[in-house]
C-alpha cells in the first residue's frame, strides 16, 4: 500500500491525539490457558516420597492474589510433621551422599529436563499462585529454574575439582526456608546445589505460594528421586522456625526478610549448624549524564517494575545525575504510561498483582509515609482491577536520604528518585544503607564503571543492564542483606564441609 502525500491545497486532517495509554496501546486480550494446569482441591505434605496429611489434620488456603479466588487447600505442618520430614531426610542422607557424583547428576539432569517439559504448566501455576505476569514466569522464572538444575547437575561429578579440596563432603540435612516472590526459582537456588553436593533437604515454601513446590515434589517422583532426598513441609512462619530449630539439621539456608533472618541467626548461634542468609535490599540504580537515556530508562523500569518490585535486588532507588534529571524523568514517565497493569495470565501484561493483602498494606503504608514526609508522588493513569491486590506503578521525586522511602525496603512497584552531582556523591549516597545486595551503573565510560564497581558495597553490580541472572554467577549480599553466596561455583561452598 502506498500512502498519498497530502496535497498542499487541501486542509490536513488533524491527526488523532491518543488520549491515554489504554487507547494508544489497546491490545486485544491474549490470555494464557488455565487448562494446562490441573490444580487439585487439596495437597498434603511431601515426606519420604509420599504426600500425607498433617498429623493434626490442619490445612490452610492459598489464593490467587489477582482475583482472591481460592486455588487449593494445603496441609499446615506442625512440629511432629517437621520432625518426620527431618527424619526422612536423615535416613535418605547415607545412601544419597554415598552415590557417585555422576549418579546424582543423572537425577538432577532428569529433574531439569522434566522442568523444561512441564514449563508451561508450571509457569501458569506460578502466575496463578503468586500473581506475577505470565510473561515473567514463562520467560524468566522457568528458564532460570531449569538452567539452575542443569548447571548444578554438571558440578555433581566434578566436586573434587571445584577448589574445595580433593574430597569435599556434604553437610547432611539442609533446612531451607524460602519466600514468595520467586517461589520455584528460590527452590531451585536452594535445592539444586544441595542435592548436587550430596545433601538431603527439607524445604518450607512461603505460605502464600506453596503450590509450585508441591508440583516440584511431583517432578521429583517422576524423576525417580529416592524417597526422603527432598521433603516439602508447607505452612507459615512457625513451621519455618520449627524447621531451623530442629536439632538434627546440619545446615540452614534462608531467603526472606531481614527481621526473620536475624531471628534465625539467633536460633542457629552456638549450634553446629551452618547458615546462609539472603535478605532484603535497597538497590541503587545510578544514571550518569553520559548514559544512553532510552537504554537506562528500560533498565530503570526492569529494575523496579519487574515482578512488581517484589524483588530483593530491585533498583528501588534511582540516583540520577542532576544535569540529566529532567530528561531521564520525562523519558521514564513517558515509558511508564505504556506499562500494562492487570490480569497476570494475559501475555501482554507487564505488571501483575501484589502477592498478598499484607504486602499490599506494607507498600501502601510506606507510600503514604513518602507523601507525608514531603516527596512528590506520581503514577501513570491506569485502571486497577477491583478484586485482588493491586498497586499502581509509582514514582517519588524530591526524595532525600532521610525519607523512609529512601531507606526502607518497600518491596513493591515504587521508585524513589534522588539526584547527585559527582561520582563521589553517587557512591556515598548509594552506600548509605544498612543493606548491600545490588546496584546498577549507567555510563558509557569503562573506567567509571570499574571505579563504581570497586567502591559500591553491593553483592551484585550490573553495568548498563539490571536484574540479569545466570546460574553461573554468584549472588548474595553485604551487611544486612545477608551472607553466603548462591549460584556459581561459590554456591557449592554453602553445602560442603570445606
Ligand atoms: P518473611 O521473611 O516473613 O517470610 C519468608 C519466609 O520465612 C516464609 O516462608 C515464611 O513463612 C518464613 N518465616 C516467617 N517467619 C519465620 C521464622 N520466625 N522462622 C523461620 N521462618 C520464618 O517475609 P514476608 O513477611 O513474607 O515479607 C516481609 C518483607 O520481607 C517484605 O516486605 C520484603 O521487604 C522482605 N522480603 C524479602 C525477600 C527477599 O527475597 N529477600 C523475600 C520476601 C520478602
Ligand atoms: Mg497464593
Amino acid at each position: 500500500m502506498t500512502r498519498e502525500a497530502p496535497r498542499p491545497d487541501t486542509p490536513r486532517a488533524e491527526a488523532p491525539v491518543p488520549r491515554g495509554p489504554s487507547e494508544a496501546f489497546a491490545y486485544a486480550p491474549a490470555p494464557e490457558s488455565r487448562a494446562v494446569v490441573d490444580i487439585a482441591p487439596s495437597y498434603g505434605l511431601f515426606v519420604d516420597g509420599e504426600f500425607r496429611e498433617a498429623a493434626d489434620g490442619k490445612v490452610f488456603k492459598t489464593v490467587s492474589p489477582a482475583t482472591e479466588e481460592v486455588l487449593s487447600e494445603v496441609a499446615q505442618a506442625g512440629p511432629e510433621d517437621v520432625d518426620a520430614a527431618v527424619r526422612a531426610a536423615r535416613a535418605a542422607f547415607a545412601r544419597w551422599s554415598a552415590l557417585p557424583g555422576a549418579e546424582r547428576a543423572k537425577y538432577l539432569f532428569r529433574i531439569a529436563r522434566i522442568l523444561q517439559e512441564r514449563a508451561r504448566e508450571l509457569a501458569v501455576l506460578e502466575t496463578l499462585d503468586n500473581g506475577k505476569p505470565i510473561r515473567e514466569t514463562r520467560d524468566a522464572d522457568l528458564p532460570l529454574v531449569a538452567a539452575h538444575f542443569f548447571y548444578y547437575a554438571g558440578w555433581a561429578d566434578k566436586l573434587p575439582h571445584a577448589g574445595f579440596g580433593p574430597a569435599p563432603r556434604p553437610l547432611g540435612v539442609a533446612a531451607q526456608v524460602i519466600p514468595w516472590n520467586f517461589p520455584l526459582l528460590m527452590l531451585a537456588w536452594k535445592v539444586a546445589p544441595a542435592l548436587a553436593t550430596g545433601n538431603t533437604v527439607v524445604l518450607k515454601p512461603a505460605e502464600t505460594t506453596p503450590l509450585s513446590a508441591l508440583f516440584f515434589a511431583d517432578v521429583c517422583r517422576q524423576a525417580g528421586l529416592p524417597p526422603g532426598v527432598v521433603n516439602i513441609v508447607t505452612g507459615d512462619g512457625p513451621v519455618g522456625a520449627a524447621l531451623v530449630a530442629h536439632p538434627d539439621v546440619d545446615k540452614v539456608a534462608f531467603t526472606g526478610s531481614t527481621a526473620v533472618g536475624k531471628e534465625i541467626a539467633r536460633t542457629v548461634a552456638g549450634t553446629r549448624k551452618r547458615l546462609t542468609l539472603e535478605l532484603g535490599g535497597k538497590g541503587a540504580n545510578i544514571v550518569f549524564d553520559d548514559a544512553p537515556v532510552d537504554q537506562a530508562v528500560e533498565g530503570i523500569v526492569d529494575g523496579i517494575f519487574f515482578n512488581g518490585g517484589q524483588v530483593c535486588c530491585a533498583g528501588s532507588r534511582l540516583l540520577v545525575q542532576e544535569s540529566v534529571r529532567d530528561e531521564v524523568l520525562d523519558a521514564l514517565k513517558r515509558r511508564l504510561t505504556t506499562l500494562r497493569v492487570g490480569d497476570p495470565l494475559d501475555k501482554n501484561t507487564d505488571v501483575g498483582a501484589i502477592n498478598s493483602a499484607e504486602q499490599l498494606a506494607r507498600i501502601t503504608e510506606l507510600a503514604r509515609a513518602g507523601e507525608e514526609e514531603g516527596a512528590e508522588r506520581w503514577s501513570p493513569a491506569c485502571e486497577l482491577p477491583t478484586t485482588g491486590y493491586w498497586f499502581a506503578p509509582t514514582v517519588f521525586t524530591g526524595v532525600t536520604q532521610a525519607h523512609r522511602i529512601a531507606r526502607e525496603e518497600i518491596f513493591g512497584p515504587v521508585l524513589s528518585v534522588l539526584t547527585f552531582r559527582t561520582p563521589d556523591e553517587a557512591v556515598a549516597k548509594a552506600n548509605n544503607t544498612p543493606y548491600g545486595l545490588s546496584a546498577g551503573v549507567w555510563t558509557e565510560k569503562g573506567s567509571r564503571m570499574l571505579r563504581m564497581a570497586r567502591e559500591l558495597r553491593a553483592g551484585v553490580i550490573w553495568s548498563n543492564t539490571f536484574n540479569k541472572f545466570d546460574p553461573t554467577s554468584p549472588f548474595g549480599g553485604y551487611q544486612e542483606s545477608g551472607f553466603g553466596r548462591e549460584g556459581g561455583r561459590h554456591g557449592l561452598e554453602a553445602y560442603l564441609d570445606v
